[in-house]
């Protein structure tokens, strides 16, 4: 056809700044090549009781499973952790222990966040000054033992104080998990049956709340019956329509979740949920895309199964971990091509004491979510957050001013929370919060060197 030009479409993808292209391949990465996992049947494996009979506790264990993988200088270092930094005590499951890269273990992003290395903490800037150990001030907020309300119409219950797996950066450090030399935790002093009930007392005279996140610490440590009864509770308060679930053991030990008693519970309680129109979703805490295993994807696929309304992932930002662009992308994209797991946030890391290595600045992070717009769908894009001291969530790119200088960004509030009762103005107030002291120019620096001494 004389005189048409014809139109070439060139395939840009591989220019993209994030390159993707979906790849089938997803297996279970085989535990057999660790040494102390040598002689571990599938069973057991996947059963949950050997999982959490070999929960490593301790740098002994460690260097059992981990063998000469495990350096000397590694185990000084994670030992000078433990008495001089560290806020959580250490608790892995085999599960994650498997998805850690045995021949690269100072760079291993799980073991960077899960089992830290006195060597990585910030030196000079282990805490950020204003840095607290209830850092969102969520015991100040408790209206009764373990529920907090800070949102008008949401509440968060703790209803355990352990998890089967520690996070070094456990923003509820202040509670969660047993003492260790850096911090004595918080107690409830409330039995567990008198606290759950004096919960589903306020629920039940405050219809101003409708969602409630059932967390802790992390369900899976709770018992079925407990829980199932807890949460039947809720379904039976007319103002509950929206209950989440919290665990990262969807992630850490999803052969808990793969139990026939907990399914059959979990499964009685989304029937109950979807029959009374309330939705029931489950929410878990996975930071990087290696933690995404078949048995995650199973554990998750089975609650969708079941009624779930959704299985969502919040995750937490932490530099070494998944400060950029492809860590983040991978993960979300593991997630929804093979998890069925909703990428729904990722948290700024809180200012908590000895945190200061991983947190990000708000400038980094607003980065971050411009860099991942685009490739997701919509639905599935996650938001990262701050979590403002007295405020609550706010998307990074909310603030009200931001003092590059000094690290302090402004931010507002459009609601009252429970400990405005005598805050003059509390709607027209700038709420602070900090970057870490080491991301700051010179100047920066100097004035929290001064505010320091
Ligand atoms: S699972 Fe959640 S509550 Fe438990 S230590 Fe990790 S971050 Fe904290």
């Amino acid at each position: 056809m004389g005189g048409q030009t014809k139109t070439v479409i060139k395939d840009i993808s591989t220019k993209q700044p994030y390159f993707y292209r979906y790849s089938s391949e997803f297996v279970e990465p085989d535990w057999h090549r660790l040494p102390g996992y040598r002689q571990v049947t599938e069973a057991e494996w996947n059963s949950a009781i050997w999982q959490k009979r070999n929960l490593v506790k301790s740098v002994r264990q460690l260097k059992e499973v981990l063998g000469s993988h495990l350096s000397d200088e590694i185990v000084e270092d994670i030992r000078k952790d433990q008495t001089d930094r560290s806020t959580m005590a250490m608790l892995v499951p085999p599960q994650m222990i498997n998805t850690m890269n045995e021949h690269d273990l100072k760079n291993d992003p799980v073991r960077r966040y899960m089992i830290p290395l006195f060597s990585e903490r910030n030196i000079q800037w282990p805490s950020h000054p204003k840095a607290q150990r209830d850092s969102l001030h969520e015991h100040e907020m408790w209206v009764v033992e373990g529920l907090t309300h800070r949102y008008p119409t949401k509440v968060l219950a703790e209803i355990v104080s352990t998890c089967p797996q520690y996070c070094g950066h456990c923003t509820r450090m202040d509670l969660v998990g047993q003492s260790v030399p850096q911090v004595s935790k918080r107690k409830f002093a409330l039995g567990q049956k008198e606290r759950l009930g004096q919960i589903l007392d306020y629920l039940r005279r405050t219809p101003s709340v409708r969602d409630i996140v059932v967390s802790g610490g992390d369900i899976a440590n709770l018992p079925s019956e407990i829980l199932e009864h807890f949460v039947t509770g809720l379904l039976e308060i007319e103002n509950i329509r929206d209950i989440r679930l919290a665990s990262k053991a969807l992630m850490g030990l999803p052969q808990h979740f793969l139990q026939d008693e907990v399914r059959s519970m979990l499964e009685r309680l989304a029937k109950k949920a979807f029959e009374r129109g309330v939705a029931l979703a489950m929410h878990t805490h996975i930071n990087h895309a290696n933690s995404v295993t078949p048995l995650v994807a199973k554990a998750s696929e089975n609650l969708l199964a079941m009624g779930f309304r959704d299985v969502r992932n919040q995750g937490v930002l932490l530099r070494g971990v998944n400060n950029s662009q492809r860590a983040l992308l991978d993960l979300c994209f593991r997630l929804v091509d093979h998890g069925r797991i909703t990428p729904y946030y990722f948290y700024m890391c809180d200012m908590i004491p000895n945190a200061e290595h991983w947190r990000l600045s708000v400038a980094e992070a607003q980065t971050l979510q411009h860099q991942i717009m685009g490739y997701l769908p919509g639905f599935a894009t996650p938001r990262l957050v701050c979590d403002v001291p007295c405020v609550g969530k706010r998307w990074v790119s909310q603030t009200h001013s931001y003092n590059r200088e000094l690290g302090i960004s402004y931010w507002t509030k459009n609601y009252l929370t429970r400990i405005d009762d005598d805050v003059p103005d509390a709607l027209n107030k700038l709420y602070e919060y900090y970057d870490p002291v080491d991301t700051l120019p010179e100047q920066g620096q100097q004035y929290w060197a001064k505010y320091n001494a």
